[in-house]
Parts: C-alpha cells; structure tokens; sequence
C-alpha cells in the first residue's frame, strides 16, 4: 500500500549552508556555461555533503529533473514541508501559507542550465533503524537548440547517476526521446497536467498503465525510438509513472499566485498527498547503490567530481 502513511519517524536537520538569517536555500553546485563547459562548485558541495553530521551516512539522493518552468520549484517545496514537517501527517501547511523554499529566489531567478542542491542534508530515522542522509537536487536544462540539448543531456545524465531516485517532470506527455538515460535505481516519470483521467487515472496505478503502453516496442515505430525504449528498460531497477492532475488556472497563470493551497485545485491537492508520501516516506527511501555498495555524503561527493571528469574529456 504505498499511499498510506504510516511510518513514525523523527526528522532532524543539520543546519549548513545557511543565510545569514538562517534560511536554507538552493544551491548551484552545477553550471554549464555559455561555451557549454561544465563547472561544478566543488567547495559548495563539499560544505554540503562533508558536514560534520552528515558525511559518514548512507545518502539517498533524490533529484527532480526537467525542463524551466515545468513546476520543479513547485513540487520540490512541497517536498521540503514534507521533510521539514516531519512527516506529520499535517505536512501540507495551512490554507494560506505561500510556499517557499526552492521558489524563494521567485521570477528574478536567472535560467541556468545544471543542477542545485537544497542546503540542508536531512536526517531520517528509517523504520529498520538506520539514520540516513536526505538530499534533494534540481535538475534542470533547456531544450531549445541543439547545443543546449547536448548539455541538458549530459546534466541528466550526471544527476541519474548519482541519485537514488529521479523524477522527471513533463506537462501532459512524455518526451523519453530527449532524455540520454544510463543506469541506476529508480527512475519514476511525473506526467503533470494530465486530461485523461478517463482514460488513465490519476496517481502511479494510472500512471503504470500509461508507461506500459508507451514503452510498447512496435514494429511500425522508429528505430531509435525502440532503441530509447529498450534503453530504459535494461538502465533502471524501478521505472515508474505519476499522473497528476492540473493544478487549476491560478497556478498555472497568476503572476501573483504564491503557492497557498487555498488557491490549488483540490483534485491536485489530493494527489500531491498521495504522491509525496510515495516518494518520501521513511520506509521507502532508498540509500543510493554504486556497483551494490551503499554510498555515503563523502563519497558521493568523490563520485560527482569524477563522473564530472568522464564528461569534461
Ligand atoms: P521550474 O522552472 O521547473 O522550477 O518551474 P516552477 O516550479 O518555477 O513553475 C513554473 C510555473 O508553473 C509557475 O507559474 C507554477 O505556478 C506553475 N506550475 C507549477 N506546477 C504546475 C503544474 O503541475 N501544472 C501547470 N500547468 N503549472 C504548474
Ligand atoms: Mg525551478
């Protein structure tokens, strides 16, 4: 039953990286820039990652993956009321309350190709006892010429291979096409705006439903299609699918919408409370895996900045 929620467990957060006034926030740690180089801020990882509390435990990485504005910011700071509520099953706020979090830098935030990371590492008791190190990543590219599709590519494949779970955000459909996917754990495809409920329902059994049959290799398909097809099925332990709702025109439209769930339609709310337990319940996070070895914050750094070398040639 993966939609009930029934785990107890104690969130407890280190405080790095934070504000002067005490605010954690999203941090680039991943760059590409104009001459479509990589840079990573290899000191602002590691204040992350080689926190006294944090660098000896078992990580699991989760990273939201997409293109601008396809509502990452959106579903990442309700993942943070998750992680900073406790897990409570009050989680998801008040009424009024904007959200804020990955958002917090709002419309002035400048579009960079790369990846972010949220400042503070959480700590969570999973139900067999162990403690074990949460860390959200934003991953985000553009696909509007052929260079910068090269670059999206290449940060999706760095985020894919050093995190434990990926979502990968699209509006209404799936574009696998124009993803380069390598192996790992588990892959779950977030279909936001879906108007089909009808036809597939909402949630991850719907979802199921829909990936199956648009990961159907046909004869009558193009080669490389098959080929992206097969691809994911021999790259990921766990593929799964999410259908979301639309979260109603003010989300979708009002420059002055502030994420307050009065004003999100209640059919997205609903599914939002099924799907962020889903993801982040402590039973079902998974410590990221590399060639079967549990990896830690310390090593997963060491893994970044080598897998960042592959990529630089
Ligand atoms: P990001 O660039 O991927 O981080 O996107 P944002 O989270 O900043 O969201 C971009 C815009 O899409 C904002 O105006 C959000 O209010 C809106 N938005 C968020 N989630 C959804 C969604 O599921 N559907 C639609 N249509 N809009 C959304
Ligand atoms: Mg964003």
């Amino acid at each position: 039953s993966w939609g009930s929620f029934t785990d107890k467990a104690t969130y407890d957060w280190s405080s790095e990286e934070e504000e002067p006034d005490g605010r954690a926030r999203p941090i680039q740690v991943l760059v590409v820039k104009d001459d479509h180089t990589f840079e990573l801020d290899e000191a602002a990882l590691s204040r992350i990652l080689l926190a006294e509390e944090v660098h000896n435990r078992e990580v699991v990485a989760i990273s939201v993956a997409g293109a601008f504005r396809k509502g990452k910011s959106f579903l990442m700071d309700f993942m943070l009321r998750y992680m900073y509520s406790q897990a409570s099953e009050e989680w998801l706020g008040e009424a009024e309350e904007p959200l804020t979090g990955f958002s917090w830098r709002g419309g002035s935030e400048r579009e960079t190709t790369g990846i972010q990371i949220w400042s503070e590492v959480f700590l969570v008791d999973k139900p067999d006892g162990r403690k074990v190190a949460v860390l959200l990543m934003d991953t985000q590219g553009t696909f509007d010429s052929q260079s910068t599709l090269r670059d999206s590519a290449t940060v999706f494949a760095l985020s894919t291979m050093i995190s434990s779970m990926q979502l990968f955000t699209e509006y209404g459909r799936l574009a696998m096409e124009e993803t380069f996917l390598k192996p790992f754990q588990s892959m779950i495809f977030l279909v936001r705006d879906w108007s089909f409920p009808y036809e597939f329902g909402y949630g991850q059994e719907g979802g199921m439903k829909f990936l199956e049959k648009r990961l159907k290799i046909s004869e009558n398909q193009h080669e490389e299609l098959q080929n992206v097809r097969k691809h994911i099925h021999s790259c990921f332990t766990n593929i799964s699918c999410f259908l979301m709702p639309h979260p109603g025109l003010k989300v979708a439209t009002n420059p002055n919408f502030d994420g307050r769930l009065k004003e999100i339609d209640r059919e997205f709310i609903n599914n939002l409370q099924i799907l962020v337990p889903w993801l982040l319940s402590p039973k079902n996070l998974d410590v990221k895996e590399i060639n079967g070895s549990n990896i830690t914050c310390r090593g997963l750094l060491e893994y970044f900045k080598a897998y960042i070398k592959i990529y630089q040639g």
